[in-house]
């Protein structure tokens, strides 16, 4: 067993959280050198703030953001819970949303949560087919989880090298994560993952392969579960637009000084992972079952973004009237659709949810239709959202001067009568808002907001790929010939042909609806 087990106790306040991640002794490089303390680095602070708050919630609002373990008995985080009815996959959703609003940033524990909820079906359905024992072990993982309320980050994306190759024929194997040596006592594993979200904040990480996999593929064809601290693990800190600002000291020109995001490459030399952590190891025909599920639970977990629209539909409406016209048409019109566009996206990611199924497993999963439909709108909504807050904000959203000019004895005057929007607003409260629209649609948190609502949990062409796989053309086709009077003959199965749970029969989900 790892150490933190011994050092730790269970997890359940964000100061607690904070602390449990103090002296562990990480490899993290940033700018070119290793970083001492992370906790304590101003850079990436923000983002273990961020994650601190789904503990805060926790404990504030227990019926929404924790669960009673089935394992221990005890709350832990919704995080960690496997879902067994489609109000939990809602609960999730709702969550989700209001840590979006809490926060501003991307909270960095939704991978793991829906690792989790994918792995519980898929083992299931392994150790059906080959008598292995993976769905037992992921039990006891998750009960040891659940003891210490630890955070699980799920580890998936490879860094993938020729595109057009398969794992197997990429001249260097480890563009994808793979085994490279095994004793009786478990794998040794090598690669990276690319962009891995709170991977440094997390206790563990759940390692999985990226994309479905052939014969050939069986060493990369690998699951488990590695400590964050393992030997053998090195971190590379990811940047993001204006980062250093909050190296500055203040906490004007950051626009959210106290949260942010955080994605980092990991790169795994020869990484032990015991049997009792290992999930998947040469089933390479579970690798795609694993991750279309996998997607089908993430891609609605993007109705995070509605939490971060809302903070941006404030910001946007807050700065209409520091500027005194909040009344005007328009701007009335454009944070009607800004609202619109943002509740799209929020009543396709619960509507999957409302929709889940359960598996052979007793796990639900959610519509993947739906799932895919509501990612597909955040790849260009918020991206809509961010033009008009920025059309609201107008041209000073992005050439105001700095907090050390705003406070500078002699220029700092002539901003702050310069700078005034309505006599009763303070010059300073109407640049704060500023900032946090630069912020959300060009700052640090735009990583969050609109790069990663562009690629995280798929680019947009994997969500395209996926309805079109799932778009039932023929189906449809016999729907319009009836009506049309091509097809005089009326088919009864027409009839009874339900919405509800199509996407399991597509492909080939235990669906038992
Ligand atoms: Fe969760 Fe959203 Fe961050 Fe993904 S981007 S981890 S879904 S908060
Ligand atoms: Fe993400």
């Amino acid at each position: 067993m790892a150490v933190i087990e011994e050092i730790h106790t269970k997890i359940n306040t964000g100061v607690e959280y904070i602390n449990s991640l103090r002296n562990r002794n990480l490899k993290v490089y940033l700018f070119g050198e290793l970083v001492e303390e992370p906790v304590e680095h101003p850079m990436i602070r923000p983002s273990i703030n961020a994650l601190a708050k789904t503990y805060d919630l926790a404990v504030a609002a227990p019926e929404l953001a924790s669960v009673i373990s089935p394992f221990t008995g005890e709350r832990v985080s919704r995080f960690l819970h496997v879902c067994t009815n489609a109000n939990e996959l809602v609960l999730q959703n709702k969550m989700q949303r209001k840590l979006g609003q809490l926060t501003g940033t991307c909270f960095q524990r939704c991978v793991g949560m829906d690792a989790f909820n994918s792995l519980y079906s898929v083992t299931y359905e392994m150790d059906e087919k080959y008598g292995t024992d993976y769905h037992n072990r992921m039990k006891s993982f998750l009960t040891l989880m659940h003891q210490y309320n630890y955070v699980v980050g799920g580890a998936m994306t490879d860094v993938k090298g020729d595109r057009s190759l398969a794992p197997h024929a990429q001249a260097d194997k480890d563009m994808f994560v793979h085994i490279t040596k095994r004793s009786n006592a478990g794998v040794w594993i090598s690669g990276a993952k690319a962009h891995q979200t709170g991977c440094i904040n997390s206790h563990w990480m759940v390692v999985m392969p990226t994309m479905r996999l052939g014969e050939s593929d069986k060493e990369f064809a690998i699951v488990g579960a590695v400590s964050v601290t393992a030997e053998g693990i090195t971190y590379i800190y990811g940047r993001q637009s204006c980062d250093t600002r909050s190296m500055e000291g203040g906490s004007i020109d950051v626009g959210n000084a106290t949260y942010g995001g955080q994605e980092a490459m990991v790169i795994f030399d020869n990484v032990f992972i015991p049997n009792e952590y290992i999930f998947m190891d040469g089933e390479y025909d579970f690798a795609a079952m694993l991750v279309e599920r996998f997607t089908a639970y993430h891609r609605r977990s993007y109705v995070c973004k509605t939490g971060l629209g809302d903070v941006l539909i404030g910001a946007a409406a807050s700065i209409a009237e520091m500027n005194g016209v909040p009344k005007a048409s328009h701007i009335k019109d454009k944070l009607v659709e800004m609202t619109h566009q943002n509740e799209t996206i929020y009543a396709t990611g619960i509507a999957s949810s409302y929709q889940g199924y359960p598996t052979k497993s007793g796990a639900y999963i959610c519509d993947e239709m739906l799932s895919n439909v509501c990612k597909h709108h955040v790849t260009k909504m918020p991206f809509e959202l961010a033009r008009l807050a920025q059309d609201l904000a107008g041209g000073l959203v992005s050439t105001l001067p700095s907090e050390k000019d705003l406070n500078h004895p002699e220029i700092g005057k002539l901003l702050r009568k310069y700078l005034r929007g309505k006599a009763d607003v303070k010059t300073e409260d109407r640049i704060r808002i500023l900032r946090l629209i630069e912020n959300l649609t060009m700052g640090r948190n735009a990583v969050g907001y609109l790069t990663e609502s562009m690629h995280g949990a798929g680019s947009p062409q994997a969500q395209r790929i996926q309805i079109g796989r799932a778009m039932q053309l023929e189906y449809k086709k016999r729907l319009a010939s009836i009506l049309a009077g091509i097809d005089v003959e009326e088919d009864k199965d027409l009839l009874v042909e339900e919405i509800s749970g199509y996407f399991g029969r597509v492909f080939g989900l235990a669906n038992a609806g």
